[in-house]
């Protein structure tokens, strides 16, 4: 039996402290031929739907038998050992493993207790002084801390620090599928960090508000918070109280709402989500009913796992929005975030050379593929544009840079140039309604570009007056009309 991990290397670092493992089993009779991903021909399956019966489609077969394999997490400094739940479907595996600071070691045990493989990794927190803090809402005739369940809320806050700590993992994925290296936003690193924020307004009131209403209110009250406010965090606010939020955006009538530095969500779907790293998995493989309507998010999912789904992919894909991402066709940023159990999937891998690829031209789009119930492989649907992966790998909140002094000049738009002192990153063309990007231009070190001139055909014809943002190396972004 011969167990590897295709997207980690042993012995490498990371900065964050949740972290997703894939890999196959090779044992030396299996019957199913070739790994899953591999070696069997590609099919152009689309997901391009957000039908609730195209998400059974997607309904995989899984099963957290584990045979006869056991796993173990021990970190050397603190000298803490215990057993991992190991999500195998067919030779495929996923492990989500939460790291202590310093080396970790994953066991992989055969039925004898022996060892069949080790696997290094190790924890060393990136220092970013900028980062994202979720808050908890409730409204003026609620319990200051979080209403008069303390229980409850405090299952909330280890809820929302878990799922914030998966999404931070993902990100960091997202980037690694485009050849980029793994970067990710910095969490407020504390389970209790979740900071309650009483608004001047009754249950009542909030019920009767907009979405962008009530995203204008607490935007008011986070500036106006001197405990709170820092021009170096993002905020991520879970309504507490009962709320119908309105249908705020066009692209996917999202129940959710952000932009600058703030993202505004419900919570009566954090019922679904889980508290214990060790049952992410398993919960999101949960076919127990569960009456929909009654929860935001609930119009694509009919039972606890897929309700889990769409509300992590919906939260992810806000934070996309503080993170200055715009709207894509498809994928996380567009109307497939609800599927985002399937970046947790076993049967979404990477190719095995997927470890040893830099960011070369010509060697990037190592994309993840999915291997379908019919046995076709299709793309993962939950991925980012590259413009996207590449905004988020040059921007502020995903680099170590301590220190440096907000803000700095950033690129300028003179007439009908773009220029940068330092080099452009990235340049976007944004429909001004919905914020779907309409058309993207991606520059690397390798031939700096420092202006960039908007001709005629630059913007699209039946366009009038659209977005443009532009990015430097520096992160400093531009965002103008034109
Ligand atoms: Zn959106």
């Amino acid at each position: 039996m011969r167990i590897s991990i295709s997207n980690y290397n042993d012995g490498q670092v990371v900065g964050y402290n949740l972290v997703l493992l894939k890999g196959s089993i090779d044992t030396a009779d299996h019957s199913d031929g070739e790994p899953a991903t591999l070696g069997r021909s590609l099919s152009t399956e689309s997901c391009s739907s957000t039908s609730s019966s195209d998400s059974s489609r997607w309904n995989v077969p899984t099963h957290f038998d584990c045979g006869s394999i056991k796993t173990f997490l021990k970190n050397f400094d603190r000298h803490e050992k215990y057993e991992l739940s190991l999500k195998i479907v067919r030779n495929r595996f996923i492990l989500l493993i939460e790291l202590s600071e310093g080396i970790n070691c994953v066991f992989f045990q055969d039925e004898t207790g022996k060892v069949i493989k080790e696997f290094r990794i190790k924890f060393l927190p990136s220092s970013n002084d900028c980062y994202v803090k979720p808050l908890y809402i409730v409204c003026s005739d609620s319990y200051p801390e979080g209403g008069n369940d303390d229980e409850n809320f405090r299952l909330n806050q280890r809820k929302i620090h878990l799922g914030l700590k998966i999404i931070q993992a993902l990100y960091a994925e997202k980037l690694f599928e485009w050849g980029l290296s793994r970067r990710t936003f910095t969490l407020v690193n504390d389970s209790s960090s979740c900071e309650v924020i009483q608004i001047p307004r009754t249950t009542q009131e909030v019920r009767e508000l907009e979405t962008k209403h009530l995203w204008d209110l607490l935007a008011r009250e986070i500036r106006a918070n001197s405990r709170i406010w820092d021009t170096r965090c993002k905020y991520v606010a879970f309504m507490a109280d009962p709320w119908k939020p309105q249908r705020a955006e066009k692209l996917e009538n999202s129940p959710a709402l952000a932009g600058g530095g703030l993202a505004l969500i419900g919570s009566d779907f954090l019922q679904v989500w889980s508290d214990q790293f060790q049952n992410v998995l398993k919960q999101l493989g949960d076919e127990s009913p569960i009456d929909v309507q009654n929860f935001t998010f609930g119009s694509f999912s009919r039972n606890v796992g897929s309700l889990f789904s769409a509300s992590l992919g919906g939260l992810a894909h806000e934070i996309g929005h503080i993170f200055d991402l715009g709207h894509t066709e498809g994928g996380l940023m567009g109307n497939q975030y609800h599927r985002i159990d399937l970046c947790l999937s076993p049967l979404v891998s990477y190719p095995k050379s997927v470890v040893h690829v830099y960011s070369a031209d010509d060697e990037r789009q190592i994309r993840p593929k999915v291997c379908l119930p019919n046995g076709h492989i299709a793309e993962d649907c939950v991925s980012l544009s590259f413009s996207c992966a590449t905004l988020l790998f040059f921007h502020r909140w995903f680099r170590s840079t301590p220190g440096r002094s907000l803000p700095e000049t950033g690129p300028v738009l003179t007439k009908n140039t773009i220029s940068s002192n330092v080099g452009l990153t990235v340049i976007e063309i944004r429909d001004l309604d919905n914020g779907t990007i309409l058309k993207s231009w991606t520059f690397d070190r390798v031939k700096v570009r420092y202006e960039f001139h908007m001709g005629k055909s630059t913007i699209p014809s039946d366009q009038s007056v659209v977005d443009v943002i532009a990015q430097d190396f520096h992160g400093n972004i531009l965002k103008c009309l034109a």
